[in-house]
C-alpha cells in the first residue's frame, strides 16, 4: 500500500513512527507536507499537486494536521477524500475537533460527563458567569490556547472576575469552567484507534501546577482505565466522529468528565509512558480498511 502521512515535519517523533512502522510492514510510506500541496479543482476532477508533480497514488492518509495550518490541511485532507483515498481522520472531523466550544456542545449531547462550562460574548456581567460555574475556584481557558497555554486557575472570584476582564479587554475569547480539585493536578489521556482503547495513561502536574500538560512539566506513567473510563472514552470519540482520538479527561469524584478531544494526539507521550506500539495500531487500522 502506498500510505501518506500529511506532517510538516518529517522528523518529528509521530511522523518518524508512522513511517518507520508502515515500512516495517510492508507499506511504502511517504511524507507530504500539506502546507506545500496544491489543489486542483474541476468538475468530478479532484487532484492533489506536490512540487509540480501530481500525487495520484495514494491509498491512505494519515493526516497530523497541526491547529495553526488547520484551515489549509483540512482542505487538503478533503481533497483526498474526493479522490476516494482512505484517511484515518476524516476532514470534518478534524474541523469540529478544532473548535472547543463546539466539542463541548458535542459531548454535552451525547451524554458525557463535563466539567460544567460557560461561554459568553464579552459578557460585561462576570460575577454571574463566574457564579453560574459554581463560584471560585475555577479554570478560565482561551479558546484557541493549545498545551495548556492560556489555561488560567482563579483561586477567588475577584481574580476570576479580573483575568475575565483582561481577557474580554483583548477580545479574547474565553471558556469559564468549574475547577475539578479532586483530579489533584492529573489527568487521563486515553489514546482510542477505531473504537479500541489502545493505551492510556495518567499525566501528573510538577509540583505546585495544576495544568499536568507534558509541555508544562507533567510526567506520565501507564494507567490502568475504570470500565466507566473506557467507555466515555470510546463515546467521546465516537460523538467527534474521530477514529483517532487522544481523550483527555479528569478523574472526578463523580466519575470520569472529559476536558478535551484532540485528533492529532501525539504518539510520544503516549508510547513513551505505556511501552505500547501505538503507531502499529494506527497502520493495522488502515490495513483493514484498505484492500
Ligand atoms: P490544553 O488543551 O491547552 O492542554 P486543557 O484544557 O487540556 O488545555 O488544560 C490543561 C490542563 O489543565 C489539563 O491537562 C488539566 O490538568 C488542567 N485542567 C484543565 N481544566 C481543568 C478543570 N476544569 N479542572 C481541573 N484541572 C483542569
Ligand atoms: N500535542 C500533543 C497532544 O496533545 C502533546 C503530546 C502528548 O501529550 O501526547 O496530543
Amino acid at each position: 500500500m502506498n500510505i501518506a502521512v500529511l506532517s510538516r515535519n518529517a522528523k518529528l517523533y509521530s511522523t518518524r513512527r508512522l513511517i518507520e512502522t508502515g515500512e516495517k510492514r510492508g507499506h511504502n510510506m511517504v511524507v507530504l507536507d500539506h502546507t506545500k500541496c496544491d489543489i486542483l479543482i474541476e468538475r468530478k476532477k479532484p487532484q492533489v499537486f506536490y512540487n509540480g508533480h501530481e500525487i495520484d497514488n495514494i491509498d491512505a492518509i494519515i493526516p497530523r494536521i497541526g491547529a495553526s495550518v488547520t484551515f489549509y490541511g483540512t482542505a487538503v485532507v478533503r481533497q483526498f477524500e474526493m479522490k476516494k483515498v482512505f484517511t484515518t481522520t476524516e476532514s470534518q472531523a478534524l474541523v469540529r475537533s478544532r473548535d472547543k466550544l463546539r466539542s463541548l456542545q458535542i459531548l454535552s449531547r451525547a451524554g458525557l460527563h463535563l466539567p460544567k462550562t460557560a461561554f459568553t460574548n464579552f459578557s460585561k456581567d462576570n460575577q454571574n458567569i463566574v457564579a453560574q460555574v459554581g463560584g471560585a475556584p475555577c479554570v478560565i481557558k482561551l479558546l484557541e490556547g493549545t498545551q495548556g497555554v492560556g489555561v488560567v486557575l482563579a483561586e477567588t472570584n475577584s481574580a476570576a472576575e479580573s483575568v475575565l476582564d483582561a481577557f474580554g479587554g483583548l477580545k479574547a475569547r474565553v471558556i469559564v469552567q468549574e475547577f475539578v480539585a479532586e483530579a489533584k493536578g492529573a489527568d487521563i489521556r486515553a489514546f482510542v484507534v477505531d473504537g479500541v482503547v489502545v493505551g492510556a495513561m495518567k499525566r501528573q502536574a510538577k509540583e505546585g501546577e495544576f495544568r499536568s500538560n507534558l509541555h508544562r512539566g507533567g510526567s506520565a506513567t501507564i494507567v490502568q482505565l475504570s470500565d466507566e473510563e473506557e467507555n466515555a472514552a470510546l463515546k467521546a470519540a465516537k460523538a467527534m466522529g474521530l477514529s483517532i482520538a487522544g481523550v483527555d479527561m479528569l478523574q472526578s469524584s463523580t466519575g470520569p468528565k472529559i476536558m478535551e478531544v484532540n485528533s492529532s494526539p501525539g504518539l510520544e507521550g503516549i508510547e513513551s509512558a505505556t511501552g505500547i506500539d501505538i503507531a502499529n495500531a494506527i497502520i493495522r487500522f488502515i490495513e483493514r480498511n484498505v484492500d
